[in-house]
């Protein structure tokens, strides 16, 4: 359940469709209707960070939820290894880079609190995301609402595959992606799309 002091207005940062849907839910049922953000400039190659906005897209008119696209995106960053010498790892580059922009966001367009749906899953470093989005909202003077989503991760899977919402096989970005069984497909279904960004 989350958070029940949340109040006033509240900003939902949206890794995927599939991984907001039950954090969306979870909110509507405690009587908080947030606005969204999809902000992943980690999600690689282009056509995947299009399909993953328009699955956000079709979320947002589901639950008639008011929401925002960033057009950030940011394969060179990981290709060229930019957290190297700055973070430990890509993936603490990538939280950091996701929470301060999202608390930013937050502060400078009125709301109250910002959470991420990125407290859903299991497969996520957990505690490194709540300390970064802590971080970031000490950062910006804005209220970081924290819920551990995780123990309705199936829950929120079962949602999307039951309003057909597209449910994607690896993390986001390239060497996850290189790292799953997933390169082959897209590397053959949009070929252009692969050598064009690489
Ligand atoms: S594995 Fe996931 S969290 Fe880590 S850098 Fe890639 S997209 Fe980000």
């Amino acid at each position: 359940m989350s958070d029940p002091n949340i109040g006033g207005k509240l900003l939902l940062h949206a890794c995927c469709a599939p991984c907001a849907e039950y954090p969306v839910y979870d909110l509507l049922s405690g009587g908080v209707t947030p606005d969204v953000i999809y902000y992943n400039p980690n999600i690689h190659p282009r056509y995947e960070f299009e399909r993953r906005r328009e699955q956000l897209v079709k979320l947002g008119q589901i639950y008639d939820l008011k929401c925002f696209y960033s057009e950030d995106f940011r394969m060179g960053d990981w290709l060229s290894k930019s957290w190297e010498g700055k973070f430990d790892s890509r993936c603490d580059m990538c939280y950091f880079i996701r929470m301060d922009y999202v608390a930013r966001f937050a502060k400078e367009h009125g709301y109250d609190a910002f959470t991420t749906s990125l407290l859903v899953s299991p497969y996520q470093q957990h505690d490194k995301i709540r300390m970064m989005a802590s971080d970031a909202a000490q950062k910006y003077g804005v209220r970081f609402a924290y819920t551990d989503w995780r123990p309705n991760f199936r829950k929120g899977q079962d949602m999307a595959r039951e309003h057909g919402l597209y449910r994607q096989k690896y993390c986001g970005c390239i060497y996850s992606l290189e790292d799953s069984k997933f390169r082959e497909k897209i590397v053959r279904d949009f070929p252009a799309s692969w050598e064009d960004e690489r």
